[in-house]
């Protein structure tokens, strides 16, 4: 059980009251407050976030995960996993996550943006479903992550054959996802710095961290919930 969202703001202040001395310093505005969440508006980044203030749980995360029509595949395959490999990560990554987009086309562009309410322009341009090369993204305005499924595909099939596949594919999916969590998690600005150096945002440590959670996740499960 990982109890470190409890440290987040150590040595003394909660979040919510980072978030209120934030905003007594004008540097955002509260949008909304709940008894779960706090919406900002962070007008220097020109960006609201919202900060989730209680520990994650399947069915929160459940309801951020975002199956594009065509990936209902995935979905059955690897829902439940996904979400109880999000579960066994350091909770304090997932504080500001919006959606999860599970994505195969330019199609799916248009619901995606509409989710979130942005401008179909406004979609990160390093997902290219002409080319296919990036895996999958941080988008950082609307604090969610994107999974190219196809690029995941095309990846998978230039180095694995059909026996080995399936594995591969899980990798393939799973680090993408816990590699782009990562720099989600890392975004947040009023997390502790003492526990999280500058240091583990640089490409490299990303990699690493994603790679670990997976691997110990991996060691751990023990089939579907
Ligand atoms: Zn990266």
């Amino acid at each position: 059980m990982n109890t470190r969202y409890s440290h987040i703001n150590r040595p003394t202040t909660s979040l919510i009251d980072q978030i209120y001395d934030s905003e007594a310093r004008e540097e955002l505005a509260i949008l909304d407050l709940s008894n779960t969440d706090v919406i900002t508006d962070d007008f220097e980044q020109d960006r609201h976030i919202t900060y989730h203030l209680k520990a994650p749980t399947y069915k929160w995360l459940a309801d951020r995960l975002c199956f594009a029509p065509g990936t209902e595949q995935c979905k059955t395959d690897y829902e439940q996993k996904i979400l109880s490999l999000l579960m066994s990560i350091d909770p304090n990554m997932l504080i500001t996550l919006q959606y999860i987009f599970f994505v195969t086309k330019e199609d799916d562009v248009y619901d995606v943006c509409q989710k979130v309410e942005a401008d179909p322009s406004e979609f990160p341009e390093t997902i290219d479903f002409d080319e296919n090369d990036q895996l999958g993204c941080f988008w950082y305005q609307y604090s969610s992550i994107i999974i190219n499924l196809t690029a995941i595909e095309q990846a998978v099939h230039e180095i694995a054959d059909e026996t080995e596949y399936q594995k591969e594919f899980e990798i393939g999916l799973m680090t993408t996802l816990t590699h782009e969590i990562r720099h989600l998690g890392l975004s947040n600005m009023f997390l502790y710095i003492g526990d999280y150096p500058p240091e583990e945002a640089e490409e490299e440590a990303v990699e690493r961290w994603g790679l670990t959670a997976y691997e110990n996740w991996k060691a751990n499960y023990k089939g579907d919930k």
